[in-house]
């Protein structure tokens, strides 16, 4: 099964057109990884996918466990189990990080017609989620990402996700700016989560987190368009030789 069908895709912000027919699948079980050069559109891809306001789609499908999630509001494609982590997490003061991660995971379930966790319901299942991921409770006690080092955000947001549980992950750098231990921490988020019911999209700039999260596929997209789809090795060719080129592919 094709976990994630996208059929010539096209998009644009304003009259700025952005995507131009991008095709690429994703099949059940498998992480891909999305390269490309800055300004490629690899951002406006996944806001597109998770249905962000502002992006006009102006052709082709994105279609997700056999539905076309294009004509789906961006709470509905979250509820059917696509999750974006974002390049940048905002901080939320005088949000509790225990109160706004169930909040949702409830309005998910919510959504699935699933009966909605209490208070200690959320914290037993918080808590098993922090001990398989070796993070500590305090986390849930503080601000959303108030104060939280790089590091901690990316623990959080992993977290985040570990909870949600999603069928479809799109990670958009959240490798920038990380050292190496925060990026280890996202590489074995997503590595715990990696089964036959779940595929995800990374997208970097570098090959660093390449390392980690070893993809099925690698793609590269240059102004608008998958260039070059190969194995884990193009990203190291990549990294080697550079972007240069590969748009006029
Ligand atoms: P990438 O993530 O690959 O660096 P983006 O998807 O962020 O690329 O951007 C693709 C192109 O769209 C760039 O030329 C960028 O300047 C342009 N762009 C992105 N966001 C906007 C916006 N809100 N308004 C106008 N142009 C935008
Ligand atoms: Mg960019
Ligand atoms: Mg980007």
């Amino acid at each position: 099964v094709k976990m994630l069908e996208i059929k010539n895709l096209s998009a644009r912000i304003g009259d700025k057109e952005i995507l131009r027919g991008v095709t690429l699948s994703v099949p059940d079980g498998e992480i891909h990884a999305i390269m490309g050069p800055n300004g490629a559109g690899k951002s406006t891809l996944s806001y597109v996918l998770s249905g962000r306001d502002g992006y006009e789609v102006t052709g082709g499908e994105a279609i997700y466990n056999g539905q076309d999630i294009l004509a789906l509001t961006p709470e509905a494609r979250a509820a059917a189990g696509i999750f974006l982590a974002f390049q940048y997490p905002v901080e939320l003061p005088g949000v509790g990080n225990a109160n706004f991660m169930r909040t949702a995971l409830n309005a998910v379930k919510r959504a699935r017609g699933e009966a909605e966790l209490d208070a200690v319901a959320f914290l037993k299942l918080a808590r098993a989620a922090l001990k398989k991921l070796s993070m500590q409770d305090d986390m849930l006690k503080r601000n959303v990402n108030v104060g939280f080092s790089g590091g901690e955000k990316k623990r959080n947001e992993v977290l985040q996700m570990a909870l949600l549980q999603p069928g479809l992950a799109i990670l958009d750098e959240t490798d920038s700016g990380l050292d190496i231990d925060a990026l280890k921490i996202v590489a074995e988020g997503v590595n715990a989560l990696r089964s036959e019911t779940f595929s995800a999209l990374v997208i970097t700039h570098y090959q660093r987190l390449l390392d980690y999260i070893v993809p099925d596929k690698v793609h590269v997209l240059a102004a608008g368009k998958i260039v070059r789809s190969g194995g884990p090795e193009l990203a190291l060719e990549l990294e080697a030789r550079g972007y240069a080129g590969l748009e006029a592919a």
